[in-house]
Parts: structure tokens; C-alpha cells; sequence
């Protein structure tokens, strides 16, 4: 019984050394540092809220972020209370609410294209750390604005400079740009059993 015991520790100890010799080997390889562009997108809750993390990580190295806040910037995220008055946080709501709620195009429109002003200029200013551009996946997907005029700014940005993506559906070309991609999967929502959105968890 004992040997046993001792025989499954000690095939467990080899895997996890074995292991960790992969691990090492992997992480010693990559040796580049370099701005990332993530696009974090899908139907699943916790696009936005991943990339205020990062800001918060950001703000954590005594680095500078930047966050623009595309179509629900009339709605108030926790984030938001929480940053906005931090000496290292730029925060621009840059729009006002969804386009049913709006329904007005024009002014959706014009509302995007000040928002991108702002952020180009955040683009190209290579003392913001990271560059947060919330739910910008719908000013492409509805036409906004063009791709041409959007992808240019982010891939000539400063060469160390982050710059997070969020929204749903996000359109193939910024996928095809991005370093990093996450897909995040709706398999359940609280709203769809009737649970509205709770402070500190959805906004
Ligand atoms: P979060 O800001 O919570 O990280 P998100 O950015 O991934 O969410 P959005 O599409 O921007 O998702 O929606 C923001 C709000 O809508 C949040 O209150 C979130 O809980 C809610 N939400 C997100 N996904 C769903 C869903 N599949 N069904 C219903 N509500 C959702
Ligand atoms: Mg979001």
C-alpha cells in the first residue's frame, strides 16, 4: 500500500518537474516586449470590465491609461466613479447611449467622430500606457465611421503603448490586427431570468 502511494508520488513529482521545465522553457522564449492591441469581444458578459482591470493594473505600475467610452457613455460605471478623478486616468464618455435610445444618427455620428478625435490624440501620445477603446466595435459595425479611419491611428500608435479594444462583433480586420483576442461566450446571463443589472457587478 505504502509503495504504491510512494510510487504514484513519485510519478506525480516527475510530470510536475517535467512540467515545469516546458513552462520555463516557453517563458524564457518569449523575450519581446511590445505594445499590445487586444480585442476582447463576443456575447458574453465581462469585455468592459476586463479592460478597466487592466487600467487598474496600469495605474498599479505608476503608469498612465486613457479610456474612451464609445455609445453607453451617458451610462455610469462603478469604473468610472472610481478612476475618473485618479491624476493618471484620462476618461471621455463619448457618446450618448444606443442608437434606440438616441435615434437620432446624426448626432450618434457626430458624437463618435469627437470621441475618435480625442482618442487619436490619446494614440498618439506615447506617455499613456494604455489606451482603453470601450464598445468601439459599433462605430464600425454601424457605419460610424470607417475602418480606414480608425485602424490607421491604433497601428501607428507609440511602440510600447496598449491598446484595448472592446465590443461585440468585432469586425475581421481589427480581429487580423490584434495581438491578443478573446472571445467571451454568452452560456448564461442573470438578466435573461429576469435580474436586472446590480451595482458593482454589471455597471
Ligand atoms: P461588462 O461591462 O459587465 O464587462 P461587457 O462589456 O462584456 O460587460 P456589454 O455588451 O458592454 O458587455 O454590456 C454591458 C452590460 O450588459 C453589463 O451590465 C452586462 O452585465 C450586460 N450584459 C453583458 N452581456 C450580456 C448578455 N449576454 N445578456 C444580458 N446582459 C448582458
Ligand atoms: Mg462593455
Amino acid at each position: 500500500m505504502t509503495t504504491e502511494t510512494d510510487d504514484r508520488e513519485t510519478r506525480h513529482k516527475a510530470r510536475a518537474v517535467k512540467h515545469k521545465q516546458v513552462v520555463d522553457a516557453r517563458i524564457a522564449a518569449a523575450q519581446i516586449d511590445k505594445g499590445l492591441l487586444l480585442v476582447l469581444t463576443g456575447n458574453g458578459k465581462g469585455k468592459s470590465s476586463s479592460a478597466f482591470g487592466m487600467v487598474a493594473r496600469t495605474l498599479g505600475h505608476g503608469r498612465k491609461a486613457a479610456v474612451f467610452q464609445f455609445i453607453k457613455g451617458a451610462m455610469d460605471v462603478g469604473e468610472h466613479a472610481f478612476f475618473a478623478n485618479h491624476p493618471d486616468v484620462i476618461w471621455e464618455k463619448c457618446g450618448e447611449g444606443f442608437t434606440w435610445e438616441t435615434q437620432n444618427r446624426e448626432r450618434d455620428i457626430a458624437s463618435a467622430r469627437a470621441g475618435w478625435d480625442k482618442a487619436r490624440a490619446a494614440l498618439a501620445d506615447p506617455a499613456i500606457h494604455l489606451v482603453v477603446l470601450d464598445e468601439l466595435t459599433y462605430l464600425i459595425r454601424y457605419r460610424y465611421l470607417a475602418l480606414d479611419e480608425i485602424l490607421p491611428p491604433i497601428l501607428a500608435r507609440p511602440a510600447m503603448q496598449h491598446v484595448v479594444i472592446t465590443g461585440r462583433a468585432a469586425d475581421d480586420a481589427l480581429i487580423a490586427a490584434a495581438d491578443t483576442v478573446s472571445v467571451i461566450k454568452d452560456e448564461k446571463h442573470a438578466f435573461r431570468a429576469g435580474v436586472r443589472a446590480q451595482n458593482g457587478i454589471d455597471l
